[in-house]
């Protein structure tokens, strides 16, 4: 059907997005049935829907809107580099603004991690990495040093290497994966230690699964470790004190390298540019970030790595070529995006103002475990929260207990407040510009969410 010419009607729609438009991570029951909110304007922390219906932002688009919707700034720069230089092979050229913006990042990240490499979002940004590690050791005349470990629960994205490394059930049962390439250890979620188990002992525990996967698969075949800050889509996990820097140290021991995919922590989050150094005392080989490099207004990612990495791969004997890119690397109206968004980020002091807010943010989703007795757990850090139902409650059925995540959003959603529901959680991480007031209306709407579903659940 050609529909150009034609002002689509709301039916039209529905229809042509129902018919032809296969929307990511769809459930197979869904295909050719779903309907999808339409979303139609945006400003600030809020959406507005088709008919004019208000929401809170609460999971921040995708974990990434954190300079807030309706910049005219953002605007400005974007159709001004359309207009000067809207696309540029990254094989031939560079730009003025993938060379700012690379710099920029280098400025940014911790230590010696000054090597920049564009893609275009998270995954591929880590797929990038991982090919990083396997080049090196090719380099190095090591090619079997080549297996990456993963975490349970972890999350790194949907191209094939990503999801390979992507420790959630859905990823092992739904495609095939390089299973030759990865191990996976067990969960690192305190909430879920041995009843009687201090947190320390869970860290020693979880630190001695890497140890004990690494004496038994053998240090000279593993490439890579790559982890989270914190773990997002899992369930906003936050390691036990002492993890990171501890697996670190293992790695550095075992000439492992250290992924740290910050695709979620980095730009602000967690009230710094990148968590890894400033939250978690370590400074990694290479860092994965996407998502709220622009605040989502294009797409962008990027591969940071060390130069002591950059300085093996050069230096090793021979000639070769880092086979690894896309058309759109370092495309020059992304990069003016991410500028521009770091330079508003810098001028509201977007990461002083998390850090302040983050108290009040953190102290009213623990408020939430108090209120209601089928929380089992809250958990977050800067602007990240996570609610999850405990289990072994009396409802009427299993189904009930791994759908409260969804039962809690359809309840806020009424009220104006969107969540992300991942099974038995909700999870939320609402843009970096949201102010005290915005945080209680935000948690007002939730408590009062909190109370509609527990009436379902006889705790
Ligand atoms: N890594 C992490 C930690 C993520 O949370 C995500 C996306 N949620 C990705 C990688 C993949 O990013 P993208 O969807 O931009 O490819």
């Amino acid at each position: 059907m050609n529909t150009l010419g034609n002002t689509p009607t709301d039916g039209d729609l529905v229809a042509w997005d129902r018919d032809h438009h296969l929307h990511p991570w769809a459930g197979t029951g869904g295909f050719g049935s779903d309907e999808y909110m339409r979303v139609n304007t945006a400003d600030g922390i809020y959406l507005w829907d088709a008919a004019g219906k208000r929401y809170i932002d609460g999971p921040g688009g995708m974990w990434c809107t954190q300079i807030g919707y309706g910049r005219q700034e953002m605007a400005d720069t974007i159709s001004q580099q359309v207009m000067k230089m809207p696309y540029a092979s990254p094989w031939s050229f560079t730009t003025e603004p993938a060379a700012v913006l690379a710099r920029m990042i280098a400025e940014r990240t911790p230590g010696d991690l000054n090597t920049v490499h564009f893609t275009t979002g998270g995954s591929t940004a880590v797929d990038t990495a991982l090919r990083t590690a396997l080049f090196m050791n090719k380099r190095l005349g090591r090619p079997e040093k080549r297996i990456v470990i993963g975490r349970e629960k972890g999350y790194h994205g949907s191209t094939f290497l990503a999801a390979t490394v992507t420790g959630k059930e859905r990823f092992e049962t739904s495609f095939e994966k390089a299973q030759d390439l990865v191990h996976f250890l067990p969960d690192v979620n305190p909430y879920h230690r041995p009843e009687g188990m201090s947190v320390d002992a869970w860290c020693d525990a979880k630190v001695a699964d890497l140890e004990n996967l690494i004496a038994d698969v053998g240090a000279d075949r593993i490439a890579a470790f790559i982890a989270e800050p914190i773990l997002c889509s899992g369930g906003v996990i936050v390691p036990p004190p002492g993890y990171h820097k501890r697996t670190l140290e293992i790695c550095r021991a075992n000439d492992i390298l250290y992924i740290s995919d910050e695709v979620v922590t980095g730009f602000g989050r967690l009230g710094h540019w990148f968590a890894s150094e400033d939250v978690f005392g370590i400074v990694p080989d290479i860092i994965t970030c996407a998502k709220g490099l622009t605040s989502g207004y294009l797409p962008l990612g990027a591969c940071i790595i060390s130069d002591t990495v950059m300085k093996r791969i050069a230096e090793a004997p021979g000639d070769d070529v880092f086979y690894n890119g896309y058309t759109y690397s370092g495309h020059p109206v992304s990069c003016a995006a991410a500028i521009k968004n770091i330079e508003i980020m810098e001028r509201e002091d977007i990461l002083g103002h998390v850090q302040c807010v983050t108290p009040h943010f953190q102290d009213r989703l623990h408020q939430i475990k108090e209120k209601f007795s089928i929380v089992g757990d809250v958990r977050g850090d800067g602007l990240l929260g996570c609610i999850e139902c405990r289990p072994g409650l009396n409802v009427e059925s299993y189904e009930a207990h791994v759908k409260f995540g969804q039962k809690l959003d359809d309840a806020c959603e009424e009220m104006g407040l969107l969540l992300r529901p991942f099974g038995n959680m909700a999870v939320f991480s609402p843009p970096l510009i949201i102010t005290p007031s915005q945080i209680d209306e935000m948690f007002d709407i939730m408590e009062a969410g909190m109370a509609q579903v527990s009436k379902d659940y006889d705790a």
